[in-house]
């Protein structure tokens, strides 16, 4: 039986990889400090025998006893009001936590796959972003603390790659969505469908002019599983590249949930992309990955989880 650790296992995306690898037959130890995350999330693998929670932050050292084959580094506060709120964990979390676990996998021969992000491609200068870009990001602006952690994230995991022979897989993740984001989580998936079920403005920042590729958590978990069982070594996208302006995506939240919303205009935060679509290329060539769930498809499922929230 394979043995799994996932960092951030109690998060959005951690908690469907935890579903995933128990599905697949894995013995899975969740590691989480809840700070972001919620035990929600994993309530339903409480009880299972193959199903393990330790409360850590992974910013300190890492104990795990036994062997481990696998190790998927996703602990990370990851929406902007989060990582703004948490600057200095956001660092921690990258570089800290990011060397512990590389420590770790070298000690049990684990093979270490690392969530990167196309934040690291920052306000891109080419469009679409492919993984030979190597980014437009403002070190010291507010979102420096999530954009460049990531970056040392990738740079220590290929140094542990080069000089130390660890196994390591690189998943630059574009905006996901889908059930088991927080209601308040920040993120313009989340506000917008919130917003719309309860009747209340709808808030676009900037002009809406903006633009964003969104995914549904089932495809990259897919994505994911395909990468880490890949001799891919090097950063892989992961992401839908139907790309869509900020503004018409409240129109279609709006039409979706024939909600009486009306749009409002707020200030664009700092730095904030203009525009963000991957090139999947790679991930259709090495990996024979493609999504599958529309946009249309994606909001439905998730629409249909926050309306279910708000009854409780
Ligand atoms: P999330 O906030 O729901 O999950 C992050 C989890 O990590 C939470 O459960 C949190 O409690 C935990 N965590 C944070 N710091 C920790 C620490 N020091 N020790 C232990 N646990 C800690 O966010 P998410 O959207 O599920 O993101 C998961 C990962 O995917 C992150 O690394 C993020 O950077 C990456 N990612 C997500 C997206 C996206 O669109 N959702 C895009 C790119 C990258
Ligand atoms: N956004 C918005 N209204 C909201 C939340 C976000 O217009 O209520 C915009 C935000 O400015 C950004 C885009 O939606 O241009 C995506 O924001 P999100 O926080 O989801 O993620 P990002 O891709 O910026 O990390």
């Amino acid at each position: 039986m394979k043995r799994t650790l996932i960092t951030g296992g109690a998060g959005f995306i951690g908690s469907h990889l935890c579903d995933r690898f128990i599905q697949e037959g894995h013995e899975v130890v969740c590691m989480d400090n809840f700070i972001t995350g919620s035990p929600d999330n994993i309530a339903h693998l409480i009880g299972h025998p193959r199903f393990h929670v330790i409360r850590h932050d992974v910013s300190n050292h890492v104990y795990i006893a036994g062997n481990l084959d696998y190790i998927l580094h996703f602990a990370s506060p990851a929406s902007p009001i989060d990582y703004l709120k948490l600057p200095i964990q956001t660092l921690k979390v990258g570089a800290l936590g990011t060397h512990n676990l590389l420590g770790l996998a070298k000690a049990k021969n684990a093979r270490f796959l690392l969530a990167s992000t196309s934040e690291v491609y920052g306000d891109p200068l080419i469009h679409p972003q492919q993984e030979s870009y190597w980014g437009n990001v403002n070190p010291v602006g507010v979102r420096g603390v999530y954009d460049e952690a990531k970056r040392f994230a990738e740079a220590i995991t290929m140094a542990y790659q080069r000089y130390h022979r660890v196994e390591t897989r690189i998943v630059r993740i574009f905006n996901t969505y889908g059930p088991r984001m927080r209601a308040n989580d920040g993120r313009v998936v989340s506000n917008f469908i919130n917003q719309a079920l309860r009747n209340l403005p709808i808030t676009v920042y900037g002009d809406g002019l903006q633009t964003r590729s969104f995914q549904y958590c089932d495809d990259l978990v897919e994505g994911i599983w395909r990468l880490l069982h890949s001799d891919e070594a090097e950063p892989v996208n992961i992401g839908n590249p139907n790309e869509i302006t900020i503004l018409n995506f409240a129109e279609e939240v709006i039409a979706w949930i024939q909600s009486e919303s009306k749009i409002v205009f707020e200030a664009l935060p700092e730095d904030d992309p203009k525009i963000r679509q991957p090139d999947i290329r790679k991930a259709i060539e090495v990996l024979g990955w493609r999504p599958k769930i529309s946009r249309e498809e994606g909001v439905q499922k998730t629409i249909a989880f926050f309306r279910e929230y708000l009854k409780a």
